[in-house]
């Protein structure tokens, strides 16, 4: 079997398509989506990230403020910051970039953030809604996942799902969607046993490692979806997965490559936060 591709990036550019249409007409009503971005430091994976924020709200018509720290600000004139965002109307979403500097203490900042206005979905209140099942924000690279699934066509009522990865921003949130959507969920971490005997149970198998290339098509149930979360450098530097792409796509079904896959619907569902938020407050 020679798997199908699950193609992030078509996904991700019909979705700012729709996010640009609805952003159109929530700015001809005078109301423009509005999305603050806060840097602080000088990490130079950050400044890339924040760089693609930025361009992807130029272009779907959200207006992006961004906002670039030392690193030595202190705490406190960063939560004073988040707090005026909170309660600035034109401003809908506050995203933080991640990772902090050490002095900082990162889940006060994101506890800081409006729970409305949360739309990197990190806040624990929106965890909270997540885990029993109330309106709130999903974080992005989760719900992103939950569409490329649905866009391939993946019957989750009573499917096995494995996810591999258990972080707070990937791994949990995942599996608890994949519970809404009925399906079955096993979640596998470093101190799993036999890896390789969950993940070949699997109908749905999700990898959010960040080892290049660590599951292999002897550890793939034949047929099954495989969505590789993992953005890892292998050792020539190239970009790769979690996934053993040539030899997953002999036994999957359909699979996402890696790039071109999650990474896009990330970047995606943060605009659909946004835009959400927004709609909301009108
Ligand atoms: P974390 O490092 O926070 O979590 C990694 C998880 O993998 C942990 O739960 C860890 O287990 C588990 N793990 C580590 N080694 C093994 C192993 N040998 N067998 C089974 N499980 C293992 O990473 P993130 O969740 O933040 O990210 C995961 C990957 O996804 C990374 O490559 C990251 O770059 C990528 N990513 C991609 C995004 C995208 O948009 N494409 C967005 C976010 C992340 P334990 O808890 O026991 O330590």
């Amino acid at each position: 079997m020679t798997a199908s591709l699950i193609d992030g990036a078509a996904l991700a550019r019909s979705l700012r398509a729709q996010v640009a249409e609805r952003a159109a007409a929530l700015t001809a009503r005078g109301r423009p989506p509005g999305l603050a971005v806060i840097l602080v430091g000088e990490d130079a994976a950050s400044a890339v990230y924040v760089r693609n924020k930025v361009k992807d709200c130029e272009e779907s018509g959200i207006r992006s403020v961004l906002q670039r720290l030392p690193a030595q600000t202190p705490e406190a004139d960063l939560l004073a910051r988040i707090q005026a965002l909170n309660v600035d109307p034109s401003i809908h979403g506050i995203l933080v970039q991640l990772p902090l500097p050490a002095h900082i203490d990162t889940r006060r900042v994101i506890e800081t953030i409006s729970p409305d206005k949360d739309v990197d979905g990190f806040h624990v209140a929106s965890a909270g809604a997540l885990m029993t099942g109330q309106p709130g924000f999903l974080p992005c690279t989760p719900y992103g996942v939950m569409r490329l699934l649905e866009h391939a066509g993946a019957r989750l009522a009573g499917a096995e799902a494995v996810v591999v990865g258990r972080s707070n921003i990937v791994g949990k949130p995942q599996a608890l969607l994949l519970l809404q959507a009925d399906a079955t969920v096993t979640i596998c971490h470093s101190r799993s046993r036999d890896l390789a005997a969950h993940t070949r149970r699997a109908d749905v198998l999700i990898a959010a490692v960040g080892r290049a290339r660590m599951i292999t098509g002897d550890m793939i149930k034949p047929g099954a979806i495989v969505i590789d979360v993992g953005m890892n450098r292998d050792e020539t530097g190239k970009l790769c997965g979690d996934v053993d792409f040539d030899s997953a796509r002999e036994v999957a079904s359909a699979i996402t490559p890696v790039p071109g896959g999650v990474g896009p619907m990330t970047r995606a569902m943060l605009l659909v936060n946004t835009l959400e938020a927004a709609e909301r407050k009108r």
